[in-house]
């Protein structure tokens, strides 16, 4: 049996994150999308209430920023909201041309009001938004050449630079991860280009704080954010902190 693999972008984690950059990515390169389970086993297929945008001509940017950092209470990073705040109304956009099944009156995307937000801003598919986000996503990916997916998949180790003996100064590199397949053995599987998880909503170069530990999503089930821990605890220590980024939606 095959136990070496090589693509050039691994994505850890098929939630929504795994499965929206799997899509994009394979317009560059050959992917691989591991996940511990089956790919509908996610935080994303649980997910309820929907997700926050500005996608009313009466609402602004602007207000959702001052919403989400009232709703912060000191805690928010402006840099930060205003960067992924900006971007909501374009993914939200995506996501409807993915296929997502946001309800909507008269081909007008339905908005509910909630928490915080002064204004409707929660694009939702009834209660049960993830899951046809989830499937919208899954579709794409399932029919794609470019993209291999490895279902039932651990990943239980990250390949750096430095466990090959290639390290020499500065960032430290993730260059594969070592994953368990279903019937025990530990596969390699090489990224080229990248490595991407969706295991805690940022890339794995950007989920560990300086001190070794992540800063996990608090949103994600506990099932989907342990073993991901425990993959990156060791790795990319020199990386920036993190903080945990309240963004109300
Ligand atoms: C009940 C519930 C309701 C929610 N409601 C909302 C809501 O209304 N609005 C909102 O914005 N958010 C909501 N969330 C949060 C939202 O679901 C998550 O923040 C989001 O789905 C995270 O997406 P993700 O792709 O980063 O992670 P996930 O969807 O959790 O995907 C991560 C995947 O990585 C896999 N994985 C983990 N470790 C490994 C490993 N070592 N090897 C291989 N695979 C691994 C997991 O099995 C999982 O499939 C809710 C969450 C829950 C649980």
């Amino acid at each position: 049996m095959n136990n070496k693999y090589e693509f050039d972008y691994l994505i850890i984690g098929s939630g929504a994150a795994g499965l929206f950059a799997a899509s994009k990515l394979a317009a560059h390169g050959k992917v691989a999308v591991v996940n511990k389970g089956e790919f509908s086993e996610s935080s994303t297929w649980y997910a309820q209430g929907g997700i926050a945008g500005v996608m009313d001509a009466s609402d602004s940017i602007e207000n959702h920023i001052a919403d989400t950092i009232k709703a912060g209470s000191g805690l928010c990073h402006e840099d930060t909201v205003r960067n992924i705040i900006g971007r909501g109304t374009r993914i939200i956009g995506e996501l409807i041309s993915f296929g997502t099944a946001f309800d909507s009156d008269n081909g007008v995307l339905h908005l509910t009001h909630e928490a915080a937000h002064s204004h409707r801003r929660i694009a939702h598919a009834k209660d049960a938004t993830g899951k046809a986000l989830g499937e919208a996503l899954l579709a794409p990916v399932s029919n794609n050449p470019n993209i291999t997916a490895f279902q039932r998949h651990m990943a239980v180790d990250v390949i750096t630079a430095r466990h090959l003996g290639r390290y020499k100064q500065g960032a430290d590199r993730c260059l594969g991860a070592y994953v368990l397949s279903p019937d025990g053995e530990v596969i390699t599987i090489a990224a080229r280009k990248r490595i991407v998880t969706g295991i805690t909503r940022q890339d794995i170069v950007a989920s560990v704080a300086d001190n070794g530990v992540i800063e996990a999503s608090s949103g994600n089930v506990v099932d989907a954010r342990g073993p991901a821990q425990g993959l990156v605890d060791g790795v990319n220590r020199q990386l920036r902190r993190i903080r945990l980024t309240v963004c109300i939606g």
